[in-house]
């Protein structure tokens, strides 16, 4: 038998298996879904085993040199995910499977020697006599133990002989392994896990009179005397020695009045303590019911469903999921919950912890490598049977997964934005469907695609009308007999059209910025979302502000030539930071210090316009005295954990105004706030791009869905200068049909999805002649297989510069595939097949792109 070996890099020359022998002691280990080392040219590189032949051509086979893991990463099921990744994104293989490696991929491989039983044995070195170096390595290799590290014994080594060097060990390393003594297989380091702990100080146990020692030292030593002071108040007499001053802790220890050690330091991945993260499971009500049994009727058929659950904001969606999740534990399956943003959600994971405690492996980018690694392995081994996470979460390597949960499926987070350039929600409904598992889609405002696909199921008109652009994985009409039926399978539509309890959604009102009175500096305010604040301030509310731009002043310019900062890089606008006092572009992270003077005309009259985050929690501090005002975007949060302090301490009424971009809008319950106020709902509504009315519409709707979740009635007040457009009316009345109906109509003629399936080509290249002339050529190609320009069922548009024209120096062209039939991943893997690329120009390839930028 002879082992296929898919190279784990992204080089496309390497998109086949290679052909390996196994040596002996793989013999049982190896698997298909083993991570494997193997030579490769002159190199040991790492790979996949996809599969085993019997066969191994003609010429000289190598061997695998060792398991890089020691359980495989994934089965057939996993495999099969994997493939239709390649297919449907047009990736490699290796570049597909690569998601389901444990997290913290960057692991170096090491050698580790192990002993057999005859190397163990304590005469063994004799038998080596002429052979001294053999011989030394033996013997260092028996005192270091069983198993050991080739890296040490290659320290031990040069002690003995400061002159040996990596070959001479190798050579006599594997000298030893032919004769039997030992073998030496590689494994991946396990990301180094530092044990959580802290210096602490404690009081001997001793009928001393501490009181006495106390007032003694007070004269001498108040340092110490403080000491002993802070440790005599403890209860348990022992305080962290950070505390004190470090040479009056040392003092007393030398005394023998106090001892140091170490205590460990519990290290729960983040958790905090949400007072209404209850235990208890609660009863559903009956909307909630109905999607509950939808999905048991699934479980317990094993049979795949597919849910859409529409709840608004506060609807019970994620009680849904507990119940659900629950579900598919007791029928001995497993279940991922899937979030946009696992740092976002302290509370929903809170939720879950307290149900399913040990049961739930969290995957997330915030915690160290070593808890990650940890946390997948928990899954691997099926100590963890509930895997929450962001959008990798779905390729976890559970087994027989029985439910799966999609949160906010609306959110563009669910798209990975480098190859595998994969959709979370697509991805969600392919596993779905090989584990024979049920999928909840939840959302309170689900994409115009995903609304459409479950209506026409709804409708029962699935493949008769304007031929659904993912027909592929829609329902397939089984109406030969008049009657409507639908395929269980097919994406079926669950409302959840009421808040809990039937509280009332919050009062939305518009408030038209050209006829509004503005006041403050930045002009910032209306007078009416002024007077609003302050009453809530004034009852001991809390207020919600938001507004989707962080930074002070969104662009600086000189006032005398009218000069714009621009990044040097990406060429558009950077924003002032007020901490820091520096300019940074929001897309590439360049930054720069601000300019006394114009660089054009050495102006020195500077001006700093546009509105940001940072700008609005100033202008909150100025105006409202009693208002303690938290900040929430990508530069609060930078350090570890500040995420969920914040909320932690918006929720404990630490602060009662939070100031925030869309972070905040995420599914946080504080039943303080009673107040929310959207600063400018126009910042995202002329963006070139054909969801930016939907996204408004669904920031709009999840910002005021924060409002009034307990008791206490909810107000959102939002300033707009577009007060009549239909994302802006449709979410101030809580209207997601006639937002979806209008935005359907708007989709149509010039055809987007739901109509069209999207795949946007994106060149980039340091000179843009170059990179244009590229897109030409491309475009030519595809226009001689038979695409027709600009109109028709399978047309392209473009080449056009992309909307971000520059990015981090590179100049930017795009084409826009469309396709109302044909599924376009063979159409681009035919394009490859005809077109060379330049060297100098990267194309990415995307299919159903979200980002259009
Ligand atoms: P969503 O996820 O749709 O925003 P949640 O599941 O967070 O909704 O529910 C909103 C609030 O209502 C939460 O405080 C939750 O504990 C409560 N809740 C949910 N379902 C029920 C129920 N069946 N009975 C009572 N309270 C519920
Ligand atoms: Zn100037
Ligand atoms: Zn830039």
């Amino acid at each position: 038998m002879y082992a296929q070996v898919l190279i784990d890099r992204p080089a496309r020359s390497l998109d086949r298996a290679f052909t390996y022998a196994i040596p002996d002691a793989l013999r049982d280990r190896l698997r298909v879904g083993s991570y494997v080392l193997v030579p490769f040219g002159k190199q040991s590189l790492p790979g996949f085993v996809t599969g085993f032949t019997h066969t191994a051509g003609d010429y000289q086979v190598k061997k695998v040199y060792g398991l890089l893991l020691d359980e495989p990463i994934f089965d057939e099921r996993l495999m099969a995910l994997a493939e239709w990744l390649a297919d449907e994104y047009v990736c490699s293989l290796a570049d597909a499977l690569r998601v389901l490696l444990p997290p913290g991929g960057s692991r170096k491989p090491t050698k580790v020697v192990a002993l057999t039983e005859r190397g163990r044995h304590p005469g063994a070195p004799q038998e080596l006599q002429r052979a001294p170096r053999q011989r030394d390595v033996l013997q260092l290799a028996q005192e270091l133990g069983p198993e050991c590290d080739a890296d040490r014994l290659l320290v031990g080594l040069r002690r003995l002989d400061p002159k040996t060097t990596q070959t001479s060990l190798d050579s006599a390393l594997s000298s030893l392994q032919e004769r039997g003594f030992l073998e030496v297989r590689r494994e991946l380091q396990r990301p180094a896990v530092q044990p959580l702990e802290r210096q602490v100080v404690t009081l001997v146990e001793d009928d001393r009179d501490w009181e006495e020692l106390l007032e003694e030292l007070q004269g001498r030593a108040p340092r110490q005397a403080e000491v002993i002071a802070a440790l005599l108040a403890a209860g348990d007499g022992t305080a962290a020695v950070a505390e004190f001053s470090r040479p009056a802790v040392q003092g007393l220890v030398q005394k023998g009045y106090v001892t140091v050690s170490l205590e460990a330091l519990d290290r729960e991945p983040e958790r905090h303590d949400w007072q209404d993260a209850g235990a208890e499971f609660l009863r559903l009500n009956e909307a909630q019911r109905r999607v509950y049994e939808a999905a048991r009727e699934g479980v317990e058929a094993r049979q795949h469903r597919e849910l859409l659950v529409h709840g608004v904001t506060g609807s019970g969606k994620t009680e849904v999921y507990l119940h659900c999740v629950d579900l598919a534990l007791r029928q001995g399956r497993t279940a991922i919950v899937a979030v946009p943003e696992i740092a976002l959600t302290p509370q929903m994971v809170g939720r879950f912890r307290a149900r399913f405690g040990r049961q739930l492996a969290l995957l997330h980018s915030a915690l160290g490598q070593g808890e990650r690694f940890d946390e997948w392995y928990r899954a691997q081994r099926g100590e963890a049977r509930i895997v929450i996470g962001a959008r990798s979460a779905l390729f976890a390597p559970l087994r027989d997964v029985g439910v799966i949960v999609v949160d906010e499926a609306h959110e563009n987070a669910y798209k990975q934005e480098q190859p595998p350039r994969y959709h979370g929600v697509a991805a969600a409904r392919q596993r779905a469907r090989l584990e024979e598992a049920v999928l909840l889609l939840g959302s309170a405002t689900p994409t115009v695609e995903l609304y459409w696909e479950a209506q026409q199921r709804a409708l029962g008109s699935v493949g008769q009308a304007a031929s659904p652009a993912r027909a592929g994985e829609a329902a397939r009409p089984t109406a030969d007999t008049g009657v409507v039926q639908c395929t269980p399978d097919a994406l079926r539509l669950m409302e959840l059209p009421r808040r809990i309890d039937d509280r009332p959604m919050p009062d939305i009102r518009v408030l038209d910025l050209r006829s509004e009175t503005l006041v403050g500096t930045g002009q910032t305010f209306s007078q009416r979302l002024l007077d609003a604040i302050a009453d809530r301030l004034r009852v001991g509310e809390q207020v919600m502000l938001f507004l989707n731009r962080r930074g002070f002043s969104t662009f600086i310019i000189c006032r005398d030539c009218g000069y714009v900062l621009r990044c040097p890089d990406c060429e558009i606008s950077l924003t002032f930071h007020y901490h820091g006092h520096s300019c940074t572009c929001h897309h590439c992270d360049y930054a720069r210090h601000v300019p006394e003077e114009c660089p054009e005309c050495g102006s020195k009259d500077i001006g700093f316009h546009g509105l940001g985050t940072e700008k609005v929690a100033d202008q909150v501090i100025r105006t409202f005295p009693e208002a303690a005002v938290a900040r929430m975007d990508r530069d609060t949060i930078a350090h570890k954990g500040a995420y969920g302090r914040i909320l932690g301490d918006f929720a404990a009424g630490k602060a009662n105004v939070l100031v925030g971009t869309q972070m905040i809008a995420k599914g946080h319950d504080f039943p303080g706030v009673t107040l929310v106020g959207v600063l400018n709902a126009d910042t995202g509504l002329h963006r070139p791009d054909f969801r930016a009315a939907e996204h408004t519409f669904q920031v709009l709707t999840q910002v005021a869905g924060r409002a009034g979740r307990a008791d206490k009635p909810g107000e959102v007040l939002v300033q707009t200068y577009n007060p009549d457009h239909h994302a802006v009316v449709t979410a101030s009345r809580h209207d997601y049909q006639g937002f979806y109906q209008r935005e359907l109509a708007a989709r149509e003629r010039p055809g987007f999805p739901p109509f069209v399936r999207l795949t946007r080509l994106v060149f980039a290249a340091e000179d843009d002649e170059v990179c244009r002339a590229q897109a030409g050529e491309v475009k030519q190609t595809l226009l001689d297989m038979g695409m027709a320009d600009k109109h028709g069922p399978l047309c392209l548009v473009g080449p056009a510069r992309a909307p971000l024209q520059k990015l981090r120096g590179r100049y930017r062209w795009g084409i826009l595939l469309k396709s109302r039939e044909q599924p376009l991943p063979d159409l681009v893997r035919e394009l490859l097949g005809r077109v060379s690329l330049k060297r100098e120009v990267a194309m990415s390839i995307d299919m159903d792109p979200t980002d259009m930028m």
